[in-house]
């Protein structure tokens, strides 16, 4: 990431690894073409078949093509310990069971890369699936956001994810985040930890 030849997904995957541990249950509340609904899958499966991936987006076309990219790149055991919603993730509580702790919610905003790009997250959707996401994670969790600042309502929504993340208490949450000073269309990482 400091030399500059890193993608920002890449950055939260490390991030993310630091954190998430085989066995763990994880969401990823924006699943698109399933890159990182894959490398969260490597992440929690064990050899033991424990370890499970909640995956939702709101378009079919992109549940699709997660479930295509599962497909071609893991075992059927493996592919076994993702769960596809076609849904919005402010519902997750919906669909995630009450009893089960989350160990991380990751969130990728923006629009399909090479799929409609007037599909996108929305701040008032993404507010409230961040109040969901902050709900069902457990202690010791952590939310990571991706939010893209280049494009139409991307600044408005990182606003609306920095008050979010503004107001939680810091007694419960530590709240940060990555951004590139030299290149402000770049897109920011916040992470939201949940002590
Ligand atoms: N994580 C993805 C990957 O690894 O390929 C990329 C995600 S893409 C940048 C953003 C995704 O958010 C799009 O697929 C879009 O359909 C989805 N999305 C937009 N609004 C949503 C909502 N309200 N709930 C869930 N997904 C949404």
């Amino acid at each position: 990431f400091i030399t500059g030849k890193r993608k920002a997904t890449e950055v939260a995957h490390s991030v993310w690894r630091s954190i998430v541990q085989k066995g763990d249950t994880v969401v990823d509340a924006t699943c698109g073409n399933g890159y990182d609904t894959l490398a969260l899958l490597k992440m929690v499966a064990d050899e033991s078949g424990q370890g499970c991936v909640y995956g939702m987006d709101i378009q079919d076309s992109a549940i699709e093509s997660t479930s295509s990219m599962l497909e071609n790149s893991v075992n059927f055991h493996e592919r076994k310990l993702v769960k596809l919603f076609s849904i919005c993730h402010s519902k997750m509580e919906d669909i995630v069971p009450k009893d089960v702790p989350i160990r991380l919610v990751a969130f990728n905003l923006g629009y399909l890369p090479g799929g409609d790009k007037t599909i996108i997250t929305e701040s008032r959707t993404t507010e409230m699936a961040l109040h969901a996401a902050s709900k069902i994670l457990r202690s010791h969790g952590l939310i990571s956001i991706m939010v893209y600042v280049g494009h139409p309502g991307g600044r408005e929504e990182f606003e609306t994810v920095q008050s979010f993340a503004s107001i939680l208490p810091a007694e419960t949450w530590v709240t940060c985040k990555f951004e590139m000073i030299n290149r402000p269309a770049a897109p920011v990482l916040v992470l939201l930890y949940k002590k």
